[in-house]
């Protein structure tokens, strides 16, 4: 479902992406992590064209990502993001967040994004806080706010970008809770995070980057229990 071949990328002389080749099949769920500044938010950037790259192929659910960005609103459409910092829209009620994009670019009526909206609220456990607006819910539940938003466009692809680490410690189980459940449901998944409990029991593949390569991946038992790489044993002898 989606397809990195030679991708390179840089911010002027910096060369932030190198070589990038990466296929994801549909229903796949990737765990990415790596040291802070070795690419990884720039890599799921790429793949709903928040980032641009000067070199390489970049095709997601068959649409090709070229140069010119006119398929941008296509393939926007088919992958839903989810930041560390949850991004929701601060003057409107959670429920006005979750209907906004689906009546403005999917041409749904009121009703029937508020419905839509309402049924992916109850999906992660908060549909009483409809109406309230973002600043009156705690951390893990605008995270799950946002993962709903997203839902609510019905994205074939979700992308996480450290959706846990803003967040206190006794909030971070409900938001990866809801992700496990994106994952039962079949949600192909690329998430950027160091929770290594949960790539463990939830990813199919772990991906290592480190200075803006792919350095190793593999089936989580294999990754952790017997890394290749001597940067990859050092990363997870820091972090684990
Ligand atoms: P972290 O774990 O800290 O989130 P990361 O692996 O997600 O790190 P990126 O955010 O992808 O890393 O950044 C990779 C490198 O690119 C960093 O060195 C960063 O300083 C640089 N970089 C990121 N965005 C820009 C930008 N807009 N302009 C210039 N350099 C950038
Ligand atoms: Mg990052």
């Amino acid at each position: 479902i989606i397809r990195m071949q030679g991708v390179n990328k840089w911010y002027g002389e910096f060369q932030v992406l190198t070589d990038i080749d990466l296929s994801v099949r549909t229903g796949e769920r990737i765990v990415i992590c790596g040291p802070s500044g070795s690419g990884k938010s720039t890599l799921i950037r790429c793949i709903n064209r928040l980032e641009t790259v000067q070199k390489g192929q970049i095709t997601v659910d068959g649409i090709e990502l070229t140069a010119g960005g006119k398929n941008v609103d296509a393939v926007r459409a088919e992958v839903g993001m989810v930041f560390q910092q949850f991004n929701l829209f601060p003057h409107l009620t959670i429920l006005q967040n979750c209907t906004l994009a689906p009546m403005r670019s999917r041409g749904m009526s009121r009703a029937e994004a508020e419905e839509v909206a309402m049924k992916y609220l109850t999906r992660v456990r908060i549909p009483e806080q409809a109406h309230k607006y973002p600043s009156q819910l705690s951390g893990g539940q605008q995270q799950r706010v946002a993962i709903a938003r997203a839902l609510c466009m019905a994205p074939r692809i979700m992308l996480f970008d450290e959706p846990t680490s803003a967040l206190d410690p006794e909030m971070v189980k409900e938001v990866l809770d809801t992700m496990i459940g994106l994952a039962e449901d079949g949600m192909t998944m690329l998430c950027v995070t160091h929770e290594m409990g949960f790539a463990r029991s939830v990813a199919d593949r772990v991906i290592f980057m480190a200075e803006g390569r792919i350095v190793e991946q593999g089936p989580p038992a294999e990754f952790f229990g017997n890394p290749k790489h001597e940067k990859t044993r050092q990363f997870l002898g820091q972090i684990l």
